[in-house]
């Protein structure tokens, strides 16, 4: 009997594979310039023609190949990267499956040259769609150059999918830009129709790299930062302030080791801890680089090498989470700290333009109320129905001997009645009051809330709830923490879960979408995000009532008060809607606007 299984011919494997690997010229572009990489070269120069759809060639200065090698490389599973298993859990190359070269020559028209930097002849080897049609040795200089022509001019399928070449051209560009990130070492260029597109010389700093592959501009709002989790983990990186979000997420640059990911769990540890910062469907910039001990992540999880498996996910996550928002907190409050400084004795101040109407000590009483609870822990209670006049501020006069701010920064009175103009050192500030006396109200209502515990209440009929299998191991696995959150969960057979008593604060909510998107952030995270988040809707809805409004004119006891607390707070410049606190022109901007430099 004749057997129906057959082994695949070699041309045929590789084709299956570069299906898998090559996709289209921007990956091309990747496996050559990983290569490069691994080849130690110090410059690496990408040329491009119609989007890669006509030619990718990729010249480095690296080691370059032997004759022997150069034959070996365009074979299956030939690497010169790993030798043994164990190599594989401590990787530190970008390549090591040995599937590229030989699946790039198997769809396209192939030219490989090379000279090893210890050998005085270089070889060059041309081949069609995997067969080798000639090869023979030539003068070169030391490195590699491969050259590949006509992508998929084989397989007609797969050429139909490649898009325009600006578009195909966009994604190559995305490839070299993510991969000089991470090697301000290597000098990169990338040319497209004989153009220059990118140019990123060798750079000591990562600031410097940052500023030519994005721009000097978005360099100059980014703030360096580092930490440690004493676990082995180390990030580092760049993290671009709020007033630099974008509208998608294309500007998040996340690596593992080394390698550029696109992975869910730093994904979502970056945004997570930008969430109060920036308004809803903005991103932030950022340059982050996580490193950890080869043993506690497996990189070998997709060809591309684009996702990753943390070994311990949710550690992971929070410590990403914990050193983002730490490094932000101290960056931002460090500017309004600055120039607010409040610890110093204050010297008498000069007249200033003031609105004379409001003498000091007329002091509106609405307003006071909201003042003086600064001077005091306000006491809140948590029931839905006081929600409206939840903040309880407790009523007492301001202080007729309130402390000068700072002998830093000059109150310059008030515009619109709604914004506070000060002069800090030689900057001028605008404070919006609301969103000042917001954000200040927020956060105290956040640690009362953290300090005080939560009330539960329980639900007159059980909220049922069909989740998927995801969702539902991960409410099971979670139970203990959402009990401490307020919630009681039953678990039914199947996947079907009964939400018995919620948080009070949250008994107003549509309960099955919240925790339903709960479910789906515990089984992608490990966290629920979603929770804080409804936590946090409910404290800005508190803090918002009976915070000062625009157009309330302010004495400038008001005003000085109400800098002080901002002072006092973390996150100073952004209210929790996410809307900017404070705005600053320095004395250059100004001298700037009237031509002055
Ligand atoms: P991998 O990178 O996974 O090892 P590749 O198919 O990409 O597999 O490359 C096969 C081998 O060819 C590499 O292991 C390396 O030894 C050699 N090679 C490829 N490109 C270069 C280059 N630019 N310079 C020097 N050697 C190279
Ligand atoms: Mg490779």
């Amino acid at each position: 009997m004749s057997t129906q299984i057959k082994i695949l011919p070699e041309a045929i494997a590789n084709q299956i594979a570069a299906g898998e690997v090559v996709e289209r010229p921007s990956s091309v572009v990747k496996e050559l310039v990983e290569n490069s990489i691994d080849a130690g070269a110090s410059e690496i120069i990408i040329e491009i023609e119609n989007g890669g759809k006509r030619m990718v060639r990729v010249t480095d200065n690296g080691c370059g190949m032997n004759h022997d090698d150069a034959f070996l490389c365009l074979e299956r599973h030939a690497t010169s990267k790993i030798a043994s298993e164990s190599d594989l859990f401590a990787l530190q190359s970008m390549g090591f499956r040995g599937e590229a070269l030989p699946a790039i020559a198997s769809v396209s028209r192939f030219r490989l040259q090379t000279r090893f930097s210890e050998e005085e002849t270089g070889w060059q080897i041309y081949a069609e769609g995997g067969v080798v049609r000639q090869a023979e040795a030539v003068g070169s200089p030391p490195g590699t150059v491969v050259e590949v022509r006509n992508l998929f001019f084989n397989t007609p399928a797969r050429r139909k999918f490649l898009r325009r070449d600006e578009t195909e051209f966009g994604h190559i560009a995305d490839v070299v830009s993510r991969l000089a990130m991470a090697r301000p070492d290597i000098h990169f260029k990338l040319i497209h129709g004989g153009r220059t597109h990118l140019e990123a010389l060798r750079h000591q700093r990562l600031e410097e790299r940052v500023a030519a592959l994005l721009s000097r501009t978005m360099a100059a709002e980014m703030k360096v930062f580092e930490a440690e989790s004493g676990g082995g983990e180390i990030v580092t990186g760049l993290l671009g302030m709020p007033s630099l979000s974008r509208s998608n997420g294309n500007h998040i640059y996340t690596y593992v080791n080394g390698r550029f990911v696109r992975d869910r769990v730093v994904q979502h540890a970056v945004l997570e801890a930008y969430r109060t910062l920036l308004e809803k469907r903005r991103y932030p910039v950022v340059v982050l680089f996580l490193d950890l001990p080869p043993e506690q992540v497996d990189v070998n999880v997709h060809p591309t090498k684009h996702e990753v498996r943390f070994r311990e996910q949710g550690r992971v996550h929070d410590f990403l989470l914990h050193a983002i928002r730490d490094a932000l907190r101290s960056h931002l409050t460090a500017e309004p700290r600055h120039f607010f400084s409040l610890d110093k004795p204050s010297e008498p101040r000069q007249p200033e333009i003031t609105d004379p109407s409001q003498p000091e000590v007329a002091v509106k009483a609405g307003v006071q109320e909201a003042f003086s609870a600064y001077q005091q822990s306000p006491r809140v209670k948590w029931s839905p129905s006081e929600k409206g006049e939840a903040i309880g501020f407790p009523s007492r006069p301001l202080p007729e001997d309130a402390q000068p701010v700072s002998d830093e920064w000059r109150l310059i009175g008030q515009y619109l009645g709604s914004y506070l103009l000060c002069q800090v050192g030689e900057d001028l500030l605008v404070v919006d009051q609301h969103a000042a006396h917001e954000r200040i109200g927020f956060e105290r209502l956040k640690a009362q809330f953290a300090s005080a515990g939560i009330e539960r209440q329980e639900l007159l009929l059980p909220v049922v709830i069909d989740l998927d299998h995801r969702e539902s191991a991960a409410i099971n696995e979670h139970l203990d923490t959402l009990n401490r959150l307020g919630f009681y969960i039953e678990l039914f057979g199947g996947r079907s879960i009964a939400v018995k008593s919620v948080p009070q604060l949250l008994a107003d909510a549509n309960i099955e979408r919240l925790v339903r998107t709960v479910a789906t952030e515990l089984s992608v995270s490990g966290r629920a995000s979603a929770l804080d988040e409804a936590f946090d809707e409910v404290l800005t809805l508190m803090a918002c009532h009976g915070m000062i409004r625009a157009n309330q004119v302010l004495s400038r006891l008001e005003m000085e008060a109400l800098l002080k607390s901002l002072a006092e707070i973390d996150f100073g410049s952004h209210c929790p809607h996410g809307r900017p606190v404070v705005w600053k022109l320095g004395k250059k901007d100004v001298e700037r606007m009237f031509h002055r430099r």
